[in-house]
């Protein structure tokens, strides 16, 4: 008899889990992201104790039926790709099918979901189903994640304090509402509400929520595109500086993405216009074709290898170059003659 067997559902999950929920803010990213893939239009967040007592996302996106609720908590079970084709022309934020099968496997879990004409109520303990019933048929999905870690105390013993493990949360909901203008967030703390946009699709409004008016007003627009990709974005003229890098926020087809090389772009852009050890606030929107990037680098998906990468940096370091040489330059005053 061998010693080799596979190992069970929970087991796995709780494995995979590991890598997708490090800490609160992983588990509102995973949730809020498949909230936008659902088509939402308002997403609202509200935690407890920064999340590791509970979290709780609620969308007004399409929801699933009873069937479709059952089956999401299992482990590889997605609606979002169906073949090796696909893989490679992903245009929404999941398509793993691990994040509800790995949150589930650490947490409690109470879900509320329909699409309006079938709705169901799911309590979850540990990845364990504990009781169903029929649910409202209020289009839209109530995902509430409480005790987060209840039953791996190693990672619960990890945990920073409620004031870095909101941090966390409050950086991402922040980088969320930039790429997503059009979608009306909430994030609340218990009675504080710490974010709030209203989903018109203005940046420059969503760049005042969150850096404060005054900053937003002086922030340049630049755009520009090579034969593969389109950038758009906003950045502050030279004046406004920060000392960290974290003001610059990256996004590559609606996905939030830590890129060096392309974050290097943006800061090269301003030459000697910034201060030595001193960063500009910036959005940046990359779009092209998702052939040309690959996100399946690591679960988190916030890793992304570009195609033409060249000419997307020399198009980002133009392209913001000169929008800021144009805000620097004097206003045109007619002579009199
Ligand atoms: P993935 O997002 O990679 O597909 P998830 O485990 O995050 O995997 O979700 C599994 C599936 O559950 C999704 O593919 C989607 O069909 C469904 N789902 C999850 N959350 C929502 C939601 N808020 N609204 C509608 N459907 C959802
Ligand atoms: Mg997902």
């Amino acid at each position: 008899m061998g010693h080799i067997h596979i190992m069970d559902e929970f087991l796995s999950n709780k494995i995979a889990a590991g890598e997708v929920v490090e800490r609160p803010s992983s588990v509102v990213k995973e949730l809020v992201e498949n909230a936008i893939d659902a088509g939402s239009t308002t997403i609202e967040v509200v935690l407890e104790e920064a999340g590791l007592t509970s979290i709780q996302v609620i969308d007004n996106g399409c929801g699933m039926d009873e069937e479709d609720a059952l089956v999401s908590f299992q482990r590889h079970a997605t609606s979002k790709i169906n073949n090796e084709h696909d893989l490679f022309r992903i245009r929404t934020l999941g398509f793993r099918g691990e994040a509800l099968a790995s949150i589930a496997s650490v947490s409690k879990v109470h879900l509320e979901t329909s699409n309006g004409e079938s709705g169901i109520e799911v309590f979850m303990e540990g990845g364990h189903i504990v009781e169903q019933k029929p649910g409202s048929l209020r289009k839209g999905t109530n995902l509430t994640v409480s005790q987060l870690f209840f039953n791996t105390p190693a990672r619960l013993k990890y945990m920073k304090t409620i004031q870095t493990e909101l941090g966390h949360t409050i950086d991402l909901m922040n980088r969320l509402a930039l790429c997503y203008p059009d979608i009306a967030f909430r994030l609340a703390h218990g009675a504080n509400t710490l974010l709030k946009t209203n989903g018109r699709g203005d940046v420059r409004q969503v760049l005042a929520a969150i850096y404060g008016v005054a900053n937003a007003k002086k922030m340049v627009h630049f755009e520009g595109h090579t034969n593969d990709y389109t950038i758009s974005g906003y950045a502050t003229a030279s004046e406004i500086t920060r000392a960290s890098k974290n003001y610059i926020s990256i996004f590559v087809n609606g996905r939030w993405v830590r890129h060096y090389t392309i974050q290097k772009a943006l800061i090269d852009a301003y030459h000697t216009f910034l201060p030595i050890g001193r960063y500009p606030i910036a959005v940046l929107h990359i779009e092209g074709d998702p052939y040309l990037t690959d996100v399946n680098v690591h679960p988190a998906k916030q890793q992304i290898r570009l195609s033409k990468e060249p000419d997307l940096i020399q198009l980002i370091e133009t392209s913001l170059h000169r929008a800021i040489r144009q805000s620097m330059q004097p206003p045109e005053i007619m002579e009199k003659k």
